[in-house]
């Protein structure tokens, strides 16, 4: 039998590895450290057992979108809710991109962008930032005018940067899309780690919109949850692009039972915010490279050390951080979750040891 052959471009495309391997400090995948509090689980629990298990869940995920439009301050024909930020991005993609469309991204930032819209068959231009990781407003504009592209990426903070985009660099490269008829996406899945939100400029007659998931700060990675707000005709039109019930109903009410429990959401993120704090003066002690991150993660560089090499040593001593040592822009680089105040212990005591040629 003859194999049929996959669609041309995917044959040349690389999957999105993340290798999970069994230790005991996980900082791989900016998940958050902790799970949600236990009366979210025995609530949840409970209103399974009330739910109408032979029929099809509400389609338009009524509760869930009018839950979140009040945590975001947004109305509810402004929120489209998905399966992870991911297969946001995915129907953003189906919907505005495609053949003879353009996708722009500033490189180095998450791989999925791109990776998703040339799975939906759409020309992607990837232009660089600085070799800080800032981006250049002028070179944004240009590039934007020149590609013209139906989706312009940002992501803030940036994965795997961990910068924050400035208002002023994400108000000018919404103004340089809005000319040539385009659409500007913020990913902010890290978004409430950071000191401000393009949440803030969201508005029926701007062609913005903020993508956000439940997978980091709500603890949630497990459910698959994520959404975005937008103008409402936006969300009409990706309504139309995505499957019929996709939203399962037990994923809804997971979702509306999470967002009650805000306050203990912001306790999560001000400890990692200040665990982040602690860590960067603890690699700048350790002579250790490291970018300004508004994240719930830091990318750094041993000085003089193979990126490989380090990852493996802490592999070592069972403490996975992310490998970006091979990736485009990315030389030598590493990039450490922000754990529990424990786990980065044992992240900074193995790294002190590789950096001071001590064992194991
Ligand atoms: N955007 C960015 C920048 C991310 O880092 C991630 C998770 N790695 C996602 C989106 C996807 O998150 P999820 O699908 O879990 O919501």
């Amino acid at each position: 039998m003859n194999r049929p052959s996959v669609r041309d471009d995917v044959a040349l495309m690389e999957g999105y590895h993340s290798p999970q391997v069994e230790v005991e400090v996980r900082l791989n995948t900016n998940e958050a450290p902790e799970p949600p509090p236990a009366e979210f689980t025995e609530r949840l629990a409970a209103q399974l057992g009330g739910l109408d298990w032979h029929r099809y869940p509400d389609r338009a995920a009524s509760a869930l979108r009018a839950r979140v439009a009040e945590v975001e301050g947004a109305v509810a024909s402004q929120v489209f809710a998905a399966n992870g930020s991911n297969e946001v991005l995915q129907t953003l993609c189906l919907t505005y991109g495609g053949q003879n469309r353009v996708c722009l991204t500033f490189e180095p930032t998450y791989a999925l962008h791109a990776h998703i819209a040339r799975l939906c068959g759409t020309e992607v231009v990837e232009e660089q930032r600085r070799d800080d990781f800032t981006l250049d407003i002028d070179h944004a504009v240009t590039a934007v005018r020149h590609h013209r592209p139906t989706i312009t990426f940002l992501c803030s903070p940036n994965n795997p940067t961990g910068r924050v985009e400035p208002r002023e660099v994400v108000e000018a490269v919404l103004g340089a899309v809005g000319a040539v008829d385009g659409l500007l996406v913020v990913d902010e899945a890290y978004g409430q780690f950071a000191p401000w939100s393009a949440l803030e400029l969201i508005d029926e007659d701007r062609p913005l919109v903020v993508t956000r998931t439940f997978s980091k700060t709500w603890s949630m990675a497990a459910a698959r949850l994520g959404y975005l707000i937008g103008p409402s005709w936006v969300v009409s039109e990706l309504e139309k692009v995505v499957l019929p019930y996709h939203l399962d109903a037990v994923k809804q009410a997971a979702g509306v039972v999470a967002l009650d429990y805000i306050a203990e959401m912001h306790a999560r993120v001000a400890a990692l915010v200040e665990e982040r704090g602690r860590v960067e003066t603890a690699l700048d002690d350790l002579g250790v490279g490291h970018w300004p991150s508004g994240a719930n993660f830091i990318l750094f560089r041993v000085p003089d050390e193979p990126g490989t090499k380090v990852w493996q040593r802490l592999l070592d001593e069972s403490v996975l951080v992310r490998n970006c040592a091979s990736w485009p822009r990315l030389d030598d680089c590493l990039r450490v979750t922000l754990g529990t105040p424990e786990e980065n212990d044992r992240f900074l005591a193995a790294l002190g040891r590789i950096v001071k040629g001590d064992g194991p």
